[in-house]
């Protein structure tokens, strides 16, 4: 699964929106038995646009021997990385900015340790200071939005739930622990184990739940806690009827063939649900918000991070 959509802008741009970072591992911390924090280091990243929020970053991988195929400086590097013959492409995956330190030269980075079975997940299990990595991401010269958000809550919502996967924890943290004192916010957040419970750092009206699935499968604990959820919401009027329109039935996505996200022009006032994680779980998560529980569709953001049993491809 891949989200390219900041493409656009960079073509658009005579100084590309989005650029490559030449970056080292500095040090890595483990979080929790399934988080390790990498904190990337480079003088580079003085140029790394600071815009918060779920900003995301694409992370160019090493083939074996350590080896970078040259992709220029240019906005059309994904062409390029595309028109390669396989062997020569560097694995791309997609990632959270989780914190940024331009004047420091300093990126966190949180990953998912999910095993050996994915070239992010295996790197990041045998990541030491010193390994290099090209990070893709958000431009501080390019005068206009660098994109990669999907942040975009309406000015007035009376109530914000945010529910996502393990993969979602740490686009999910920075927008919590970046809203304001007088908004009111459900944090919903699937994790492997209880002791991936992360301290956040948010303000009293924002009410964060973790759910360790342990031996369950994903959704399990997420679906369910969702739709309690929005039982209590709707009891403290968190939430506006929807329109006939917009509980009309959801078109199916083919979560296997196409990227599971939409990131609709929210109304003000009622609720609005941003949900992330695995696809055929945020599938279900949507359909049950709208579907079942009638909140307007253009109230609902959801973005399928990535597909269990495929790989992302770049
Ligand atoms: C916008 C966006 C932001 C993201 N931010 C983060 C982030 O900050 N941290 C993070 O860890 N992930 C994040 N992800 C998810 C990450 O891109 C995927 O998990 C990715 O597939 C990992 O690549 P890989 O090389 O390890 O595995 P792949 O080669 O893509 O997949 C190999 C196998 O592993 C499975 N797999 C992939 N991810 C997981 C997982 N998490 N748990 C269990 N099985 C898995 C696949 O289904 C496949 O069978 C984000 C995705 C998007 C789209």
């Amino acid at each position: 699964m891949t989200v390219v959509s900041e493409q656009a802008p960079e073509r658009a741009a005579e100084i590309p929106a989005y650029r490559a970072f030449h970056v080292r591992v500095l040090r890595t911390a483990r979080l929790s038995p399934s988080f390790v924090r990498i904190t990337f280091g480079g003088e580079e990243l003085s140029g790394f646009a600071d815009n918060g929020f779920d900003q995301r970053i694409k992370l160019i991988l090493p083939l074996p021997g350590d080896r970078f195929t040259p992709l220029g400086d240019g906005a059309d590097w994904y062409q390029q990385w595309r028109a390669l013959p396989v062997e020569l492409r560097n694995p791309i995956r997609t990632y959270t900015v989780r914190a940024v330190r331009p004047g420091q030269g300093e990126l966190d980075v949180d990953f998912v340790l999910h095993g050996d079975t994915g070239p992010a997940s295996r790197w990041a299990i045998h990541a030491a200071p010193g390994h290099r990595i090209i990070v893709v991401g958000p431009n501080t010269a390019c005068p206009g939005p660098t994109g990669g958000q999907e942040w975009a809550p309406p000015a007035r919502a009376a109530h914000l739930l945010l529910a996502g996967d393990e993969t979602a924890v740490p686009a999910i943290s920075c927008i919590a622990e970046s809203l304001p004192g007088d908004v009111r916010a459900t944090v919903l957040l699937e994790v492997p184990r209880a002791a991936d419970a992360l301290p956040l750092n948010v303000r009293p009206d924002v009410r964060v739940t973790w759910l360790p699935r342990e031996a369950g499968r994903h959704g399990d604990l997420l679906i369910p806690a969702v739709r309690d959820a929005l039982g209590e919401i709707t009891a403290a009027g968190g939430r506006c009827p929807a329109s006939p329109e917009s509980t009309a039935l959801l078109e199916d996505v083919d979560i296997d063939g196409e990227i599971l996200w939409e990131v609709p022009h929210a109304p003000d006032g009622g609720l609005y649900a941003w949900l992330a994680g695995e696809a055929g779980m945020v599938k279900l998560l949507r359909r049950h918000l709208v579907q079942e529980a009638g909140i307007d569709r253009s109230s609902v953001a959801f973005m399928g991070y990535w597909r269990l049993g495929r790989s992302e491809t770049g």
